[in-house]
This record gives C-alpha cells, sequence and structure tokens, in this order.
C-alpha cells in the first residue's frame, strides 16, 4: 500500500459525531454550544421570541451585511468580523443608521459568543420560504473598525461603503464589485428586501416594509418593484425613497434603478417564477459575505445547527390584488415578463411590521 492509499483510507473512515448537552450531536464538538445559543434566541422571550420572523430578524439578517460590506481590499476593514458592535461609529455610517438597535439587543450574547452571522442564519431561517444559511463559527472576537465613508476616498469604487438608498446603479455595481460580487450577485442578495421593513428614509411611516409578505422569504419583492410607482407611501418624498404602488410600500430609489438596469433587470426578472432559483442564489452569495475577510479554513462548518425553515405557498409570486400585467414595467429586453396571476379581491394595503 502507498501512502497515497493510507491517507484515502484514513480520510475515508466515518467521522464520530460529538453528543452535545443538549441531546443534539454535532460534526463537531466545537458546533455544540450553538444550539445553546439556538434555544437562547429562538426561545420564549428570546431575541426572536418564539422563532418569528419579525423585526429583529430582518434586522439581524441587515446587520450581516453591514458588518461584512464596509471592507474593501484596497481600504481595509475586517469584513465580517463583528466590529459593527465592537465600534459604536460604524452604526453611525449614514447606511447603517438604526443597526444600534439590534446591536444592542445582540451584545449580551455575543459578549459569549460572536453572534452576529449566527443570529443573521437563524433569523431569516424563521422566515418562511427561507433559505437555510451556511453558518461557520470560529471567528475571533478581535476586529477592525470598517473605513469610516467620511474620511475615504472612494473615488475608485463608490461613495460609500455600504451602499445607500441613494446610490447610482454604476455606484453599486462598482462598490459591490470591489468587494467581489458579481451583478447578479447584488441582484440576489436583495432577496433580503423580502423579509424587511424601512424605519429611517420616512421615519412617520416606521415598519413599512419593501413587499407584501415581510415575514415570508418569497419573490413578491421582485414583483412589486416591477409595479409602476404611482405615489409615495406616506407624507410625499423623502431621500433615497422612489414612488411604489400605493400600499403601505416603501421602495428604495435604489431598488427601482437596478430592477430596470439593463445589468440587472434580466436577474431580476427571472426570481419571480424561480423561487428555488432566488433562495439558492441568495445562499451561494451569502455564503461569500460571510467569509469577506475571514479565512473560512479557520472556521468550522456548523450548518447543521441552523433550524430548517418552512417552506413557502407557493413558489410562484404573483401579482397584488387589483394589478394586471400591464402594470409591470418590464425591463429584461431578452426575455417577457412571466404570466403570472393576481391575487382577487380589490386592492389592499400592506401593514406596518
Ligand atoms: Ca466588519
Ligand atoms: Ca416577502
Amino acid at each position: 500500500m502507498t501512502l497515497f492509499t493510507i491517507a484515502a483510507a484514513v480520510s475515508a473512515a466515518p467521522r464520530k459525531r460529538a453528543a452535545c448537552s443538549n441531546g443534539s450531536s454535532a460534526n463537531d464538538e466545537r458546533c455544540c454550544i450553538w444550539f445553546d445559543v439556538l434555544d437562547d434566541i429562538n426561545g420564549p422571550g428570546g431575541l426572536f421570541d418564539g422563532g418569528e420572523c419579525g423585526e429583529e430578524a430582518h434586522e439581524s439578517l441587515r446587520l450581516t451585511f453591514h458588518d461584512a460590506i464596509a471592507f474593501s481590499p484596497s481600504l481595509g476593514g475586517g469584513g465580517a468580523d463583528g466590529s459593527i458592535m465592537a465600534f459604536p461609529m460604524e452604526t453611525q455610517f449614514d447606511a447603517s443608521i438604526g443597526l444600534d438597535e439590534i446591536v444592542e439587543e445582540q451584545r449580551p450574547i455575543a459578549l459569549r459568543h460572536n453572534v452576529i452571522q449566527f443570529a443573521g442564519a437563524v433569523g431569516v431561517s424563521n422566515c418562511g420560504g427561507g433559505p437555510r444559511l451556511q453558518f461557520l463559527a470560529g471567528r475571533s472576537n478581535d476586529s477592525q473598525i470598517a473605513p469610516d465613508p467620511r474620511y475615504v476616498s472612494l473615488t475608485a469604487t463608490a461613495s460609500h461603503l455600504i451602499p445607500l438608498p441613494t446610490s447610482s446603479v454604476d455606484d453599486i455595481l462598482a462598490r459591490m464589485g470591489d468587494a467581489g460580487f458579481s451583478p447578479a450577485e447584488v441582484v440576489a442578495l436583495l432577496a433580503s428586501h423580502s423579509v424587511a421593513a424601512q424605519d429611517h428614509i420616512d421615519p412617520g411611516i416606521h415598519g413599512s416594509p419593501f413587499d407584501a409578505t415581510p415575514s415570508t422569504f418569497d419573490a413578491q419583492f421582485y414583483v412589486e418593484t416591477l409595479l409602476k410607482g404611482t405615489a409615495f407611501p406616506g407624507n410625499g418624498h423623502h431621500i433615497g425613497e422612489a414612488k411604489s404602488p400605493p400600499s403601505g410600500e416603501l421602495r428604495h430609489a435604489s431598488d427601482d434603478l437596478l430592477a430596470r438596469d439593463s445589468r440587472t433587470s434580466c436577474e431580476w426578472q427571472s426570481f419571480v417564477n424561480d423561487q428555488a432559483s432566488m433562495v439558492a442564489k441568495f445562499a451561494a452569495a451569502m455564503a461569500k459575505m460571510a467569509v469577506l475577510g475571514q479565512n473560512p479554513k479557520q472556521l468550522v462548518d456548523c450548518s447543521e445547527v441552523i433550524p430548517v425553515p418552512s417552506k413557502a405557498a407557493s413558489q410562484v409570486a404573483h401579482l397584488p390584488a387589483g394589478k394586471t400585467l400591464d402594470d409591470i414595467e418590464g425591463s429584461c429586453q431578452a426575455t417577457p415578463f412571466p404570466t403570472i396571476s393576481a391575487d382577487s379581491g380589490p386592492e389592499t394595503s400592506v401593514a406596518p411590521v
């Protein structure tokens, strides 16, 4: 037997699973602790109070992105390292206003575990139809402060490290490209807006969501952003806002543009009748996001701790009641907008989160 065949025989031996104190088992004993954190945050009275896909879940997902993306190979920052919790200044960046609340809610847990990525993955798994994201544990609690957009020159990449609702498509694609993401991956990452709401663009309509189903990880966001914008949901126009259907939804100006730009519109439209592709591509892009600035080889794959999300009721998006395909601004030149049906009944408005 050569050395090579001995090595192959050794690696083929089944790995013994570690027994965890709560009765479950894990591929690596270092994952056991995360079952306890899961019980903590998804239990009654925990961060997600019984496993809800509510505001805390939405904001926890947003937090993973804002911690990770404020990073540039040329300008620095530690990527997905928890710096947004360690350095209060980061929640004062324009794009991250309001995240101080979820940071403080997570902090008691984070003092024991670097919890940002875990909370984001658990939070989105609480949303029906959601992805089961990869979760890599073992991040150091040392982090590097993200470059302050006020003091670094970003002319080569964009005006802000974290894209803003006011950012142009050119800026968003340049900035995200600098961090290693393609235009298609930018579109996929925006599936997060299917389970999201705004508080700070128009504070007068706190909790107004970006689609009609903010507790379901579905493709409604990609349909509803393509509806003709007819009015602002609150008291007139606010910076970073585009007109939306008059339904209580708020539309980011940048989402309005990305849905209609020739570089992104076909990928955008492709998710309308292929939710499985949306979920798979979102999960793949999030796996990249979660290791920005990290060495994945030094982390432990504890994905098995993340709960399996419930399925979405429908795999195909629909038009809101009262709308027809004529209300869609189909923007993909290569492929016509898919034929989807409308909900029955009169037009409805969307409740705040
Ligand atoms: Ca960071
Ligand atoms: Ca949704």
